[in-house]
Order: C-alpha cells, then structure tokens, then sequence
C-alpha cells in the first residue's frame, strides 16, 4: 500500500468511528434469514421487509437487526 493509501485508510478508519457523518438514504440488503432469506430496503425513512412479521408492525428482527448494524446511521436521515 502506498503512502497516499496508507493515508486515506488512516482517515477512512477515523470516519469509520464517527457515523453521525453518514446519513443513509437508501438502501437494500438481501437477508439470509435462519428460516428463509428475505428482501429488505429502507427508502424515505421508511423500512419495508418482504417477512410475514413485518405486516402491520413495520418492524421485524431483520430491519431491527440493521438498525443495530447501522446505529446512528438513520436518525438523521429522516430529519433531513
Ligand atoms: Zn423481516
């Protein structure tokens, strides 16, 4: 790896520790669930899951699980 390299990996890992920096807009992720995989995708501050749990809650263990994943990543998303 290169200085410049070396350089931006120093800074990528200080941002990676400061995720108020990233607002997600959207995003999709394919879940490789324990029963079956499902389709999950956040979009104008909503989450949608193709999972039977998630009709009528609008939550589920896969978007909660990537809330997890992307703690304070969404908050400010939804302000903006
Ligand atoms: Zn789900």
């Amino acid at each position: 790896m290169d200085t410049g390299m070396m350089r931006k990996f120093e800074k990528a890992k200080a941002y990676a520790e400061e995720r108020s920096r990233m607002h997600v807009e959207s995003l999709v992720v394919h879940f490789s669930g324990v029963n079956n995989p499902h389709r999950v995708e956040y979009r104008d501050g909503m989450w949608q899951c193709d999972c039977e749990f998630f009709v009528g809650r609008d939550r589920c263990a896969h978007t909660m699980a990537l809330e997890l994943v992307l703690h304070g990543m969404f908050e400010a998303a939804q302000v903006a």
